[in-house]
């Protein structure tokens, strides 16, 4: 189903080993299923879903959701996943994006997620929260709309 890969073997393997090293500070391991929940993520053009990436476990593993939460769930876990809440589906998260403060822009024509360093913006939102006397752990901004190439549509 995979026709056309954003990423190149060897980049897939930068990413492989970046997974290597997360499991690792977080002493787990990287299971041939969660391994395989990455590279799809990696190479979708798309966010999945988890029923997509059900049809997508070819065998490795047992072919049943509770499978792939799991596998997804721990990709959250240890910073190699994220869950787009608006759309209840997943995208990968590399290395390059572990020390930006990333917003998506989630096309809504195409269903292409671009993660974009959105930096001081969600710095402030941080600092506002706080102002409040809140101390958030997270903050996922989803920006929804037309990508570059559908936007004159
Ligand atoms: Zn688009």
């Amino acid at each position: 189903m995979i026709s056309q890969t954003r990423e190149n073997t060897n980049s897939i393997e930068t990413h492989f080993a970046y997974a290597e090293q997360m499991a690792s500070e977080h002493n787990a391991r990287l299971t041939p299923i969660r391994k395989h929940i990455y590279r799809c993520l990696l190479e979708a053009e798309a966010p999945l879903g988890a029923y997509e990436l059900l049809d997508m476990l070819d065998g490795v593993g047992s072919s049943k959701p509770p499978t792939v939460y799991r596998g997804l769930d721990w990709l959250i876990e240890v910073g190699l996943a994220k869950k787009i809440e608006s759309v209840s589906k997943y995208i990968a998260k590399t290395e390059s994006e572990e020390t930006q403060q990333v917003a998506l822009l989630l096309c809504d024509k195409c269903g292409h997620a671009e993660p974009f360093d959105a930096g001081p913006a969600i710095l402030s939102l941080g600092a506002a929260a706080k102002s409040k006397g809140f101390e958030s752990h997270q903050t996922v901004i989803e920006i929804i709309g037309r990508c570059a190439e559908h936007n004159a549509e």
